[in-house]
């Protein structure tokens, strides 16, 4: 039974535990091992998910999602996506110490569909292609932005299935 004074004692237990908590992560100086770019599709944020957990980062990383992921930093046709992924990597920088960047893209990206005007439904390998010449694109440009930055590119499939691709 939930009684006030239950409820009091619970509230003052789970405040001083996040108290606890904020004070431990600050000590170690809250650093985690990467920003993980994601798109922001639907289908896949739970693969994303199970990506980073499988890698066993759990916890050990910060995230945003921009439409297209590795296409949000170069493509002309998304300059406010251009500005927030640079920005980002900068923050997380600043705020976690991150050693590495790790884009995950995907098939069937309507990102790269507006972007390149082309379905690749039916041709999987110049999809990959395509993701592969802007990965590149990405990680050229990150490493005169920020050479102390590691790079892992990705393509995810609709089943969630991924492979590195540079
Ligand atoms: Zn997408």
């Amino acid at each position: 039974m939930c009684t006030d004074t239950n409820r009091r004692q619970l509230l003052g237990a789970l405040g001083s535990g996040l108290a606890v908590g904020l004070v431990a992560s600050e000590a170690k100086g809250a650093t985690v091992t990467a920003l993980g770019i994601t798109c922001i599709d639907y289908r896949l944020v739970d693969d994303a998910v199970h990506f980073f957990d499988s890698h066993k980062m759990t916890k050990d990383y910060d995230q945003v999602s921009l439409a297209g992921a590795s296409l949000a930093a170069v493509s002309a046709k998304f300059p406010s996506s251009n500005a927030a992924f640079w920005d980002h990597i900068g923050i997380a920088i600043t705020l976690h110490h991150i050693k590495k960047v790790i884009m995950i893209d995907h098939r069937d990206c309507g990102a790269y569909k507006v972007a390149f005007g082309k379905d690749y439904k039916a041709d999987h390998a110049g999809e990959r292609a395509q993701h592969k010449a802007v990965m590149e694109e990405v990680k050229a440009k990150l490493a005169k932005l920020h050479p102390e930055l590691q790079s892992e590119f990705y393509l995810m499939a609709l089943d969630g299935k991924t492979e590195r691709v540079i």
